[in-house]
């Protein structure tokens, strides 16, 4: 089985995650994606929602996608969560499965500075997708992380959760940059200053 990993802190959970995903799973024939919020401290997001709520957007996102599914591991455990532990206990628990790491641009360009790096190119593939803002470039990167870096065309969508947070929390839309469940849970729950309001 092969399982693509969709790692992030979905705060919100925005159309460039989910057309990310669904860009992988449809160019390397990917049976699930699992998506998996990580834990922030709380001190270094104040503006932002709980891991219970980013959890829960999740949720609503997936919700009725059959090969889309959550891995709350990161939340659930707390504190600091290096990509690579997350990894090791993953192919502890899943050794037949097959693991390739979903990331954006601007997530490719940090890939050298990512703790376990050389460890973690050995026990799975990356999948690249492009963002406006920063180009994909492969040849920047060291040749043992840009071997394992695979490309999947989507559409580039110019969003980002930082900028949907100060649209909502200036009083401007943020429908359809989200999904219709996500942006439903954002108004009940009155996250990101919305005012709380019942889905009418
Ligand atoms: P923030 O502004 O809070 O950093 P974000 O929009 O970057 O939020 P993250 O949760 O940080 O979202 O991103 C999770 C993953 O999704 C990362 O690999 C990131 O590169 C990728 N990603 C986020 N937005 C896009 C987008 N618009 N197009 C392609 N990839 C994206
Ligand atoms: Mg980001």
């Amino acid at each position: 089985m092969k399982v693509g990993i969709m790692g992030g802190t979905f705060d919100p959970l925005h159309i460039g995650h989910m057309l990310a995903a669904e860009a992988a799973r449809d160019s390397y024939s990917l049976d699930e994606v699992w998506f998996m919020p990580s834990h922030i401290p709380p001190h270094k997001h104040e503006a932002g929602a709980s891991g219970a709520d980013r959890l829960a957007m999740v949720k609503c996102a997936v919700e009725g996608n059959e090969a889309f599914g959550i891995l709350d591991w990161e939340i659930v455990r707390g504190g600091v969560s290096y990509t690579i532990e997350t990894v090791r206990s993953l192919r502890q628990e899943y050794p037949q499965h097959e693991f390739y790491f979903i990331v954006g641009a601007d997530m490719v360009e940090y890939l050298p500075k990512w703790h376990g790096i050389r460890e973690l190119v050995e026990l799975l593939t990356f999948i690249g997708v492009g963002r406006p803002g920063t180009p994909l470039d492969l040849a920047a990167l060291p040749d043992f992380i840009s071997g394992k870096v695979l490309l999947a065309d989507m559409p580039q969508v110019d969003v980002s959760s930082t900028a949907l947070r100060s649209r909502a929390a200036s009083g401007r839309s943020i429908r359809y940059m989200v999904p219709e469940q996500v942006y439903e849970y954002v108004q009940r729950s009155g996250l990101y200053g919305l005012q709380p309001r019942s889905a009418d």
